[in-house]
């Protein structure tokens, strides 16, 4: 087999270089795009002459004031930023159909093959990277490397506006010297355990036993053994379009309380409504899974006549089917949420809604894409029993396109 190529692109702050584009008198100064200072507000992305303070995204941004206190604060402009992301990607499908978008700014390709168009991995590279500076006005960093693993940590050791090669063979050699939580997979879960074993690097890690790692960490350990070397065989996939999108769980307890029941509802609500806007779908039917400790699965539909993209607006249904359908007594040993009668009318704008009402599911889908599932939650997630806190997550809403 030929030798694979990937590319990983990855757009430096990209929310505030495109208010830049909008605005050019922005050029140069601290820039924080995010929610309002109230006690909710964070950052979504910060200039670098921001982030010289300091700023980073995902913090709070009445902290980031505190360090920059002469940031320019903007509310941002979803629809701008997914208009402008699939320039970049209609650039970039210009080498290969090859491209798998991994977040608003970031995408993998493929270019295995592409060299006698396009010439070495590289030199493509670095075109690719001048033409989203010359036509586009932003700065980008490329990663390049055998597999999609080397091409992102790649990517990340030069930003903003760095290329990094990694040449065939010496992917171990270049990972070696990294600190272990560089590498995909590594997560605060697993990182005391790490350093209780003197794994520093992960060259480190690499000493480590295969059989330690699997009897600590389970199929995560035989990752981590593979990624240590450098070795991920994993595919670039471009996105295909799905008939439905949904999420289920299984509780390690049943649970009896509705309000309880609820709470999961509306977390796993907020995973499709990302996937959702992720895919630049909508849908109309919305579909409820319960299944009682007895294996009884309820299954119950109801569709609407506006296609819903918002969290908000899929939560309503699903809770409106969960209280038709809850029998006093009843337990729930699995819930399911899935949405069907799917359109694609926001493909084209990527994860964006037309709405700005929805700016608040955009920046946490963003958010949680850059660090996390647990980098973020609702308030109403964080530790309140009860589901009838939504509005506060509204209030993070109207604070967040007040403009
Ligand atoms: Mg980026």
């Amino acid at each position: 087999m030929a030798q694979r190529w990937i590319i990983h692109a990855d757009l430096d702050a990209f929310f505030a270089s495109v208010e830049e584009r909008l605005d050019p008198s922005l050029k140069g100064k601290p820039i924080i795009v995010g929610g309002g200072p109230g006690r909710r507000g964070v950052v979504a992305s910060a200039s670098y002459p921001a982030r010289v303070y300091g700023v980073k995204s995902a913090m709070p941004t009445a902290q980031a004031l505190r360090l920059c206190p002469q940031a320019i604060l903007l509310p941002g402009n979803p629809h701008e930023y997914g208009r402008v992301s699939q320039k970049v990607i209609d650039l970039l499908l210009d080498y290969t159909p090859l491209v798998e978008q991994l977040s608003i700014d970031e995408a993998f390709l493929d270019v295995t093959g592409c060299q006698r168009l396009w010439g070495p991995p590289e030199e493509m590279a670095k075109t690719i990277q001048q033409r989203i500076r010359q036509e586009l006005s932003l700065s980008s960093s490329l990663g390049v490397g055998t597999n999609k693993l080397i091409a992102k940590t790649a990517c990340g050791q030069n930003k903003p506006g760095g290329l990094t090669l990694v040449p065939s063979s010496q992917e171990a050699a270049f990972l070696a010297p990294l600190p272990v939580e560089k590498l995909w997979g590594v997560g605060e879960a697993i990182l005391p355990k790490l350093a209780a074993w003197g794994v520093r690097t992960i060259g480190d890690l690499t000493r480590i036993d295969i059989a330690l790692l699997q009897r600590e960490f389970g199929i995560v350990g035989q990752g981590l053994y593979l990624h240590g070397r450098g070795i991920d065989p994993s595919p670039v996939v471009p996105e295909v379009p799905a008939k439905s999108i949904g999420h289920e769980h299984t509780f390690e307890e049943d649970l009896e309380d509705p309000g309880e029941v609820e709470r999961r509802l509306l977390a796993l609500v907020e995973k499709v409504g990302r996937k959702l806007r992720f895919h630049g779908a909508r849908g109309r039917t919305i579909t409820l899974r319960l299944r009682t400790p007895d294996f009884v699965t309820i299954t119950r539909s109801r569709t609407v006549a506006q296609p819903m993209a918002a969290d908000q607006e899929i939560y309503q249904q699903a809770r409106k089917l969960l209280h038709r359908h809850w029998r006093p007594g009843m337990k729930a040993r699995l819930v399911g949420v899935s949405v069907s009668n799917l359109d694609y009318p926001l493909a084209k704008q990527l994860t964006l809604l037309d709405r700005p009402l929805d700016r608040l599911s955009q920046t946490l889908d963003w958010i949680r894409e850059h660090y996390g599932e647990e980098a973020i939650r609702r308030g109403s997630l964080m530790s309140l029993p009860k589901i009838e806190r939504l509005q506060d997550a509204e209030v993070l809403k109207g604070e967040n396109h007040k403009e």
